[in-house]
């Protein structure tokens, strides 16, 4: 296992491995086959649904990076949840999943117990009671989102992953917010991570793809093999560029997580901002966790508009760099209004449970200069105070 830190590894994976021209930077292999050397010899590669060097260094990067045995990259976040689903999850098999999770994983966990393929239960993974309760079901896996999405609360991994050993049950952690440079779940006692590599790791929002690692090489192959069977398995163009992405993963992350702390010291002194979440302000519920398990309080954050409804729809019209987007972790500041966007599918019951309201505002803080994503807030902000939609 490597001990070298998430910037090195994102960065020198796979340079220097091409023997055949000694190019730095190792080259795109498109074709979907490779030739036999001889009748019956197998070679590594033999079809890209089940493997591809490209795929494969990416793969080695990603779990090196969580200091895992193994990965599957899949061709988006969601196939990486539904591999994960697919190969462990039978008829009667209970899955315990965070009830603020990503709309997307609600979406799919719901649709596929609704047609009997497993069982799910949501939860609020951070209200203890409710926690034990589910896990005295016994189930099979537990996902654990942390910090969720879009209200950056902090589950305690490894106080979930003691109380499901107890169990024998397989704890997943999607670590799309945080990224190995910040959370690395596999120390924490989790037995697999998943992320969808479309947010930071790529990083440019120009790739949709996804991963699960794994703790054991047991897991990575029986994954493997699942991937294949379901063609869950990612193309050598997309990982080729997530690769790319993930060279600068170190810097990226860094000046994401600096830039939001500015940006949520100057959001503290706006009147029109009401509650804010992120793990960083102490008064946040998760805040004495994040410290513990985390080495940043990552960049994601939302907060409550305190205004109208009306007023808010102005506010973000008057935004110029926070494009009105899906999506998050890419280099472009982005503000998402999560109950009519990435949580639409959740329907109004779920959404109000999960504790996700019509005021909330999400913001990607990207790179751009601070300076100028604040200035952008306070000019529309201002322009909301003084003229709005009253
Ligand atoms: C985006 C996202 C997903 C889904 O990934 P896709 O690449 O869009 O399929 C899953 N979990 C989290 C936390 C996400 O942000």
């Amino acid at each position: 296992m490597s001990t070298r830190k998430p910037a090195t590894i994102a960065v020198r994976t796979g340079i220097e491995s091409d023997t055949q021209h000694h190019a730095v930077v190792p080259p795109i292999y498109l074709s979907t086959n490779y030739g036999f050397p001889a009748f019956g010899e197998v070679p590594t590669y033999d079809y890209t649904r089940s493997g591809n060097p490209n795929r494969g260094l990416l793969e080695t990067a990603l779990f090196e990076l969580e200091s895992g045995k193994g990965a599957v990259v899949t061709n988006c976040g969601t196939s990486a949840l539904n591999l994960w689903v697919s190969a462990f999850l039978g008829p009667d098999d209970l899955i315990v999943a965070p009830h603020d999770c990503y709309g997307g994983t609600y979406r799919l966990f719901n649709t596929r117990s609704n047609k009997g393929d497993f069982k799910v239960q949501f939860v609020d993974q951070s209200n203890d009671q409710e926690l034990e309760a589910a896990i005295a079901k016994k189930p099979k896996l537990i996902l654990i989102e942390t910090p969720s999405n879009p209200l950056v609360r902090v589950v305690d991994i490894e106080k979930v992953c003691q109380l499901a050993k107890n169990v024998g049950a397989l704890i997943a952690v999607d670590n799309t917010f945080l990224t190995p440079v910040f959370q690395k779940p596999l120390e924490l006692g989790a037995d697999f991570v998943i992320h969808s590599t479309t947010k930071f790791i790529n990083g440019h929002s120009d790739v949709i793809g996804g991963v699960v690692i794994t703790k054991t090489e047991e897991h990575a192959e029986e994954l493997a093999w699942w991937g294949n069977c379901i063609g869950a398995t990612g193309t050598p163009f997309d990982s080729y560029m997530t690769l790319r992405g993930i060279r600068t993963l170190g810097a990226r992350m860094r000046v994401h997580e600096e830039s939001s702390a500015e940006i949520l010291s100057y959001l503290q002194t706006e009147e029109l901002v009401g509650t804010i979440y992120h793990p960083s302000l102490p008064q946040h519920p998760g805040h004495e966790i994040a410290k513990k398990q985390q080495s940043g309080f990552g960049s994601m954050l939302s907060f409550e508009f305190a205004g109208s409804f009306e007023d808010l729809k102005y506010f973000v019209g008057k935004l110029e760099l926070f494009s009105l987007a899906e999506s998050l972790g890419g280099v472009e500041s982005l503000i998402c209004h999560p109950a009519s966007m990435t949580h639409r599918a959740m329907g109004e019951e779920a959404l109000e449970e999960a504790g996700v309201s019509q005021n909330l505002l999400r913001l990607s803080v990207g790179l751009e200069d601070a300076t100028d994503l604040i200035d952008d807030l306070r000019q529309a902000f201002e322009q909301t105070r003084t003229q709005g939609a009253r």
